[in-house]
């Protein structure tokens, strides 16, 4: 799906979106699950273009529904993986790897329901490094379809990354805003301390003048898109985890059951 010129959603992928970007160079951000290496290519040659001319495979944070087929992807195109650079560890022999949920932060039990029977032998956890080849900071800026800045947005993860696609008033926002469809909301958070730091990362948005926002869950959003974000940094997000489950408990019914009937991610959890 073309969202505005050059901008397309890929079509078919499992996990996460993956976003398009297909100016002279071509990015895409994100990536969803493994195994979605080739649907990515395929829907690069769909719109006549060659999957040679993907430039920049970019993480907007390291979890495995969003980083899944990176490695895939550079596999099949030769197109660099990039993160923020709190998203990557340093291996022994020098490169930087992508994070995974294995130290200090495996996937929780609940994020493993939700997700459960969404693709048979998706693993619990990811199984392979991935090899970061440039990392980026706060402010860099890429040269895709009249600029892509990069803002490093902690909270969700410490190195999530919100891109504004400059030329087209857009922003990428990760999995630090889901598109519910119905309403906004902040990703289902246990620990409160990264929750304020996801709100002021939320805060440190409000001035941006944007039209169009993607999300790392859900369909585009392209109506008052910065009175809606800012106005869940409005709302409190300090609730405890009980009550949010309680309150959501229909939303994450309905999340989990989706995912057990079909392919892909239409919809999230939060608060
Ligand atoms: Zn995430
Ligand atoms: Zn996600």
């Amino acid at each position: 799906m073309e969202i505005v010129p050059g901008v397309y959603r890929v079509e078919g992928i499992a996990g996460s979106n993956a976003v398009l970007l297909a100016g002279e160079q071509m990015a895409v951000v994100d990536t969803g699950f493994p195994g979605n290496g080739e649907a990515i290519v395929g829907y690069i040659r769909s719109i006549g273009r060659s999957p040679r001319d993907l430039r920049w495979i970019i993480n907007t944070h390291h979890h495995f529904d969003h980083s899944g087929s990176a490695d895939e992807l550079h596999q099949l195109t030769g197109a660099s993986i990039v993160a923020h650079r709190d998203e990557v560890v340093p291996a022994k022999d020098g490169r930087k790897l992508l994070r995974k949920g294995v130290e200090g932060e495996p996937i929780p039990i609940w994020y493993r329901w939700l997700f459960h029977g969404h693709r048979p032998g998706v693993p619990d956890r990811p199984i392979h490094d991935t090899v970061v080849h440039e990392t980026v900071d706060h402010g860099d800026r890429l040269e895709v379809l009249g600029g892509l800045r990069f803002l490093h947005t902690p909270g969700h993860t410490p190195g999530s990354l919100t891109l504004v696609l400059e030329g087209q008033q857009m922003l990428f926002l990760g999995d630090s805003v889901i598109n519910n469809v119905n309403r906004l909301s902040r990703p289902l958070m246990w620990d409160r301390k990264k929750r304020r730091q996801l709100d002021a990362s939320l805060r440190s948005l409000r001035e941006l003048a944007v039209d169009i926002a993607c999300f790392g869950h859900g369909p585009p959003l392209q109506e008052a898109v910065m009175e809606r974000v800012r106005s869940l940094t409005d709302r409190p997000y300090d609730m405890p985890t009980w009550q949010i489950v309680l309150k959501n408990w229909r939303t994450l019914r309905k999340f989990y059951r989706t995912n057990r009937q079909r392919r892909g991610v239409p919809e999230g959890v939060g608060s």
